[in-house]
C-alpha cells in the first residue's frame, strides 16, 4: 500500500472567527506536514487523489468476495484493551481499523481526559477545539488506535437528554465550526467519526425511538451541521445511530445515507454503524449504505456473502463499499503509522489543554455585588459532597480515565493554601460547619449531577433527566448556605442546563460543567480571579422546564419539528433565564462601528464583518462576538434569528480590538423540498450584532444576490 499522510494538517483557516495557526503537537515525528487542503475554509470537496484511488483499485480487483466482505465488520464484540478492530488482510497488506471512543479522551487505559462536548462548546474557541481533537488523536495513536470515535455532533433537542454531555450544544452553525475543528486536529493523527447519523437525540429510547420530521426541519435543524464536518472537515468515518428516521433504521436508512451522505454530499469515506444494536438486516442495510458493521459481523458477515449469493446486493455494492474502506486505509497511510511514544498520554503538554478548556468553559452566570472574584486573602468555606470528587462526566461509552484529577477543593487548596479553605463536605450541616461557613469570607458550594444523573443509558444508571431541576438535599444545602454567609457562590457541575428558584437566592453562580481532570485548578482560578471568565452558554438555561418544549423519553414513536434550543424560546416569545450565548466576564464590553465589507453576497459566496469590541473596565478580558440573522421576507419557515458567526475575542484592559468574522452564505441557507436541496434566497438579511442571542445591540443588512 502506498503510505500517505493524513489529509488535514496545520497550517490551517477556521470557518468563523479570526485565524491563529497553533502549533502541531512538539517534538514529534508522527506530526505529519502541511497540507494546502487544509488551508480552505469552505473546503472543495471531496477532492480526488489519483494516486489512493489507484491503490485502491488495485488492492479491489485482487481481492475475493470473502476478503472484501472482510473488511465489512468488526472484528469482535469484546475490544482488545480498550481498541475494537476489524479484520487485517495479511495475503494483501491491510491494516485493520483499531478503533476507540474518545469524546472526552481516549478510552484505552488511560489518557487525558477533557471537558465533556457541552463544556468545550461554551469556549466558543475554535483553535483550542482543534488542539483537544489533536491531542486525542495523538493519544489514540499512542495507544495504538487508528480511528477516534467522537465527536458526537447531535443537536441538543432538550437539555434533559442524558448524553447532551456529549455534544456541543443546541446550535448547527456553532456545533459546525466546533466539529469541524476538533475533526482537522484529531485527523493529523486518526480517522474521525462523526456521530451519531441522525437525529439521536434522546437516550432511554434511542434503540426503539422512530422520529417523523418534515424535510425542512430535518435538514435545516438536524443534518446541515453534519454537511459542514464532513465537507470542511474532511471527516473519514460517519457512524450512522439507533434510532430510525421516517420509518427506517438510521442505518437502513437510503435517504439519511445514500440520498443525503453519499448522494447529495458526495460523502467519499465510510459509514459505520453504532455499537451492536444498530444494524439490523443484511441486504437493506448494505443496499441503503452502511459499509462496517460494528462492533462484528451479524449480518456483514456470512449472510453478506449469502446475499450476494442470492442477488439481494450487487457486487458492485459491496464493491463501493470497500473502496470507501480502503480509501480511508490507504489515504492515512494506516498501514505504515509513525510510532507515537505512549509518554505523550498525559503529558504535561496534553493536559495544560485540558486545564485550558476548563478555564475557557466555565461561565459566569451571576455575580452580584462583586462576590467574585475572592478579594485578596479571602478564606473560603467550600461545602458540599461534590466539592471533594473529581467530577468527569457519564459512565457510557465516552468514559474516559485519567490516572490523576483534582477536584474543586483540591483545586482551591492547591491555589489559595490550605490555611484559607475550610472543607465541609457532609451533604447537610452541623453547628460547627454552620459556624464555620458564617466566619468565612466567602462560602462556594459546589453541586450539580454526576454520572448516575444523567448520561448514556447503562444498565440501571445514566438515561436521560426527569427533570432539569436539583435535587432536594443539593436545594437545601444551598439554602443552608446561604442562609449562613450571604456571599455564597454556587458552582454547578453537570452535562446541560440545571434549573430552580434557589438561583433567585444566591448573588453568584458558576456554569463548571463536567470539567475535566484539570478542572479543580481551573474553577480555583476562574473564582480567585487569577483568570476571567470567557465562557458562554451554548445551551439555553430555561427557569423551569415549562419554557422549552416537553421532552418525552418513553415513546418509541415521536414527531419531531424544526424548533429547539433559543430558536423555540423565540418562536414561542418566552424569556429564558440565561439565554443562549449569554455569560459574564470580570470586566464590561461596549461593541461599535459593526461593517461589512460588502452589502450582498452570492450563494456559495462569503461576506466579511468587523466589530469594534472595547474593554471598558479594569481587567483584561474575552468576549465572544455573535452576529444573528433573521429573514423576514424569506418564503421559508425561518427562525426569528439564528447565528450565522461568531469571534472570541481578547481584548486588554481599556482598549479595542476589531473582531472579525466570515459571514457564509451556507449559513443563510433554508431547504426547499421541491428542489430537493438547499436555497440561499435572494432576500435582505437583517444581521443583528452582541454578546448573547438576547444582547445585540448593533444592526447591520446583508442582501443575498
Ligand atoms: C455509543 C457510541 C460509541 C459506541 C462504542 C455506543 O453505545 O452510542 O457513541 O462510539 O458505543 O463504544
Amino acid at each position: 500500500m502506498r503510505r500517505l499522510r493524513p489529509v488535514s494538517a496545520a497550517p490551517w483557516s477556521l470557518a468563523i472567527g479570526s485565524v491563529i495557526a497553533l502549533p502541531a503537537c512538539s517534538g514529534d515525528a508522527a506530526a505529519p506536514a502541511p497540507d494546502p487542503v487544509a488551508a480552505c475554509v469552505r473546503c472543495p470537496y471531496p477532492v480526488v487523489d489519483p494516486a489512493v484511488e489507484g491503490a485502491v483499485s488495485d488492492l479491489l480487483g485482487r481481492m475475493t468476495l470473502a476478503e472484501k466482505v472482510d473488511q465489512m465488520h468488526g472484528s469482535s464484540i469484546a475490544s482488545v484493551g480498550g481498541l475494537y478492530y476489524t479484520p487485517d488482510n495479511a495475503r494483501l497488506g491491510i491494516p485493520p481499523f483499531k478503533m476507540s471512543d474518545g469524546p472526552r479522551g481516549v478510552r484505552v487505559e488511560t489518557a487525558t481526559t477533557f471537558p465533556v462536548g457541552s463544556a468545550r462548546g461554551a469556549t466558543w474557541d475554535l483553535q483550542l477545539e482543534e488542539r483537544v481533537g489533536e491531542v486525542m488523536g495523538r493519544e489514540l495513536r499512542a495507544r495504538g488506535g487508528n480511528v477516534l470515535l467522537a465527536p458526537t455532533i447531535n443537536l441538543l433537542l432538550h437539555p434533559a437528554w442524558g448524553r447532551a454531555q456529549e455534544t456541543y450544544g443546541e446550535d448547527g452553525v456553532h456545533m459546525a465550526a466546533l466539529g469541524t475543528a476538533f475533526v482537522r486536529g484529531a485527523q493529523r493523527y486518526a480517522l474521525a467519526s462523526v456521530k451519531h447519523f441522525a437525529v439521536n437525540n434522546i437516550e432511554d429510547t434511542r434503540l426503539g425511538l422512530d422520529v417523523t420530521i418534515d424535510l425542512e426541519s430535518l435538514h435545516d435543524t438536524y443534518l446541515r451541521h453534519f454537511q459542514r464536518v464532513i465537507q470542511d472537515a474532511r471527516a473519514a468515518t460517519v457512524m450512522c445511530a439507533y434510532n430510525s428516521v421516517n420509518g427506517h433504521f438510521a442505518c437502513e436508512n437510503d435517504y439519511l445515507l445514500r440520498d443525503v451522505l453519499k448522494g447529495a454530499w458526495a460523502f467519499d469515506g465510510l459509514v459505520m454503524s453504532d455499537w451492536v444494536f444498530a444494524t439490523h438486516s443484511t441486504a437493506p442495510a448494505v443496499n441503503a449504505g452502511l459499509d462496517v458493521e460494528m462492533p462484528q459481523g451479524v449480518h456483514l458477515g456470512d449472510d453478506l456473502i449469502a446475499a450476494v449469493g442470492d442477488g439481494s446486493v450487487t457486487e458492485a455494492i459491496i464493491d463501493d463499499a470497500v473502496t470507501r474502506i480502503l480509501r480511508k486505509k490507504v489515504e492515512f497511510g494506516l498501514d505504515a503509522l509513525e510510532p507515537v511514544p505512549v509518554s505523550v498520554v498525559e503529558s504535561k503538554e496534553h493536559t495544560d489543554v485540558a486545564y485550558q478548556v476548563a478555564l475557557e468553559s466555565g461561565v459566569l452566570l451571576k455575580n452580584e455585588g462583586g462576590v467574585l472574584p475572592f478579594a485578596p486573602g479571602a478564606r473560603v468555606a467550600v461545602v458540599g459532597p461534590m466539592a471533594a470528587v473529581s467530577n468527569l462526566g457519564d459512565h457510557g461509552s465516552s468514559n474516559a480515565v485519567p490516572s490523576w484529577s483534582v477536584s474543586p477543593l483540591q483545586g482551591l487548596r492547591d491555589r489559595l493554601g490550605p490555611e484559607r479553605v475550610t472543607a465541609i463536605t457532609g451533604p447537610t450541616l452541623t453547628a460547627g460547619d454552620e459556624a464555620a461557613i458564617a466566619a468565612a469570607d466567602v462560602a462556594v458550594v459546589v453541586a450539580g449531577l454526576d454520572w448516575e444523573d444523567e448520561g448514556e443509558d447503562v444498565l440501571v444508571v445514566g438515561g436521560d433527566r426527569d427533570t432539569l431541576e436539583l435535587d432536594a438535599e443539593q436545594v437545601n444545602l444551598i439554602r443552608a448556605v446561604r442562609a449562613q454567609n450571604p456571599h455564597t457562590v454556587v458552582v454547578l457541575e453537570g452535562g446541560s442546563a440545571i434549573t430552580g428558584t434557589w438561583i433567585d437566592e444566591v448573588p453568584a453562580l458558576m456554569m463548571a460543567w463536567y470539567p475535566g481532570q484539570e478542572g479543580g485548578h481551573a474553577i480555583a482560578d476562574l473564582l480567585s480571579g487569577a483568570v476571567g471568565p470567557s465562557g458562554k452558554l451554548a445551551v439555553t438555561f430555561p427557569h423551569d422546564a415549562g419554557e422549552l418544549p416537553p421532552f418525552d423519553h418513553a415513546s418509541v414513536a415521536l414527531t419531531y419539528d424544526r424548533w429547539q434550543g433559543y430558536r423555540y424560546v423565540d418562536h414561542v416569545g418566552g424569556t429564558p433565564r440565561y439565554p443562549f450565548g449569554y455569560g459574564l466576564a470580570y470586566t464590561s464590553f461596549e461593541l461599535s462601528r459593526a461593517r461589512l465589507e460588502r452589502s450582498t453576497f452570492t450563494a456559495g459566496g462569503s461576506v466579511n464583518a468587523s466589530v469594534t469590541v472595547r474593554n471598558t473596565g479594569a481587567r483584561d478580558g474575552v468576549e465572544v462576538v455573535q452576529i444573528y440573522a433573521s429573514a423576514p421576507s424569506s418564503r421559508y419557515q425561518r427562525p426569528v434569528r439564528w447565528l450565522v458567526g461568531f469571534a472570541r475575542v481578547p481584548v486588554p484592559a481599556g482598549k479595542s480590538v476589531v473582531a472579525r468574522v466570515t459571514l457564509f452564505a451556507d449559513d443563510f441557507a433554508a431547504y426547499d423540498t421541491q428542489l430537493g436541496r438547499d436555497v440561499v434566497e435572494a432576500v435582505p438579511y437583517t444581521l443583528s450584532i452582541g454578546t448573547s442571542s438576547r444582547e445585540l445591540p448593533l444592526t447591520a443588512t446583508v442582501s443575498g444576490t
